[in-house]
């Protein structure tokens, strides 16, 4: 998945032109920038690599999902139906606005159970974010007709999935607004930034206006904006955005190199009987960032991960132990442990979910092994991981 082993030559051209200009902010100072606008023309191959109308580029993902939220309207009290195999960005965001995330169950897809959500849809409900995990999607045929049905914003966290496709559409790009980061251990970096799409024009407009102060962006003089509503700043900077200007050019290329490497690693598995792979709904494309295969037992899950990663296959994850992806591991989020007082809104929106059980999703992230996908790796070292792979994991099922 990252980018980062892929800088080189471009990106630091276009790095340069900045430093050259001096011009460091995205905004203003149109005399000294010498023509050079990197946000824009990032904002621009993002829109057009999506086919959506509209891209706005910000600090990082985290930031994208909470500007996509505000701009949707969503605030003080509104539950947003969240899977619980994410990135803690996920909660973090919704939280920021002062809304209740909802965990929701995941399903072999690695994200979420259309069935469970429907369950979990309530009067307070707003929003639906289905996290495309690792390289592969969410439902999203079935999601999007129960956010229809239910009058409810369809949010894409695509940030581990860019260039991903479901029916034809590029990943983002299939519910209301998607959501990417180009945070250095993504398929493509800025260092720290991210980015939403969307083809809705209010939402851009919210969007564009919230991460800058609430700036309307009306003239070319500042300080004489208006501000018609309340924001923040969570702004990306030149010298980001012309790193991702180089990285965009090229992500078609990287998506090329994963799924080679992904081909050659998944085909010796698939003759394994007792390994299955994570499920991709019909209709969709991964974007190949992860290898993301099912063992029988739990057990055989957690040994399969330790033995890969003693034998040199490193960057496989058990992620039903780790302490950043998986519900299991979010005492700080169950307990509330804010460094200030939280809403009663909030305290009374968790409190709800404190009994539920998620023995559904415990019963797939409990078997679930995830190998990521290098960009950098020689011929030699794919062979060498597919023939580790096929040894490892077969001496592992014959222990059942
Ligand atoms: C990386 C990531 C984010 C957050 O992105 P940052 O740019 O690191 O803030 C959000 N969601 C998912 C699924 C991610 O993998």
């Amino acid at each position: 998945m990252p980018g980062f082993e892929m800088f080189g030559a471009l990106e630091r051209a276009e790095v340069q032109e900045v430093l050259d200009s001096g011009v460091l902010m995205r905004y203003g100072f149109d005399g000294m920038r010498k023509g050079h606008w990197k946000t824009r023309e990032l904002e621009q191959a993002l829109a057009s690599r999506m086919q959506t109308t509209y891209a706005h580029t910000v600090s990082s993902g985290t930031a994208a999902l909470t500007v996509a939220m505000a701009s949707a309207g969503i605030g003080a009290g509104d539950e947003v139906i969240i899977p619980t195999f994410t990135f803690v960005a996920s909660f973090e965001a919704v939280l920021s606005l002062g809304a209740i995330p909802v965990l929701v169950d995941i399903d072999d897809t690695l994200t979420l159970a259309p069935a469970a959500v429907e369950k979990a849809i309530s009067d307070k409900t707003k929003a639906v974010m289905p996290v495309h995990m690792c390289g592969s999607m969410a439902d999203l045929r079935a999601l999007k007709a129960l956010c229809d049905t239910n009058g409810l914003v369809l949010i894409e966290d695509a940030c581990q999935a860019i260039g991903g496709s479901f029916e034809g559409k590029p990943l983002g790009s299939y519910g209301d607004i998607g959501c990417f980061s180009f945070d250095f251990v993504k398929t493509i970096t800025c260092g720290e930034g991210g980015g939403l799409i969307t083809n809705n024009k209010d939402f851009y407009t919210c969007a564009d206006h919230y991460s800058d102060h609430g700036h309307d962006h009306i003239g070319n003089d500042r300080g004489a904006e208006t501000h018609p509503f309340l924001g923040y700043n969570y702004r990306i900077s030149e010298l980001h955005a012309a790193v991702g200007l180089a990285q965009i050019k090229r992500l078609d290329d990287f998506l090329k190199i994963q799924q080679k490497h992904y081909n050659r690693l998944a085909a010796p598995l698939e003759k394994l009987e007792g390994i299955s792979m994570r499920r991709v709904p019909e209709g969709g494309v991964q974007n190949y960032s992860f290898l993301n295969f099912f063992l029988p037992t739990e057990n055989q899950a957690r040994k399969a991960q330790k033995e890969l990663v003693a034998a040199g296959v490193d960057a496989c994850f058990y992620w039903f132990d780790n302490n950043w992806h998986y519900h299991t591991k979010w005492e700080h989020l169950k307990g509330l442990h804010s460094l200030g007082r939280v809403s009663d809104l909030v305290k009374e929106g968790m409190q709800k979910q404190s009994e539920h059980s998620f023995a559904a999703s415990d019963q797939w992230m409990g078997r679930t092994v995830s190998c990521l996908i290098k960009l950098s790796w020689t011929e030699e070292e794919v062979s060498q991981r597919a023939a580790i792979l096929h040894r490892i994991l077969g001496e592992i099922l014959k222990e059942a």
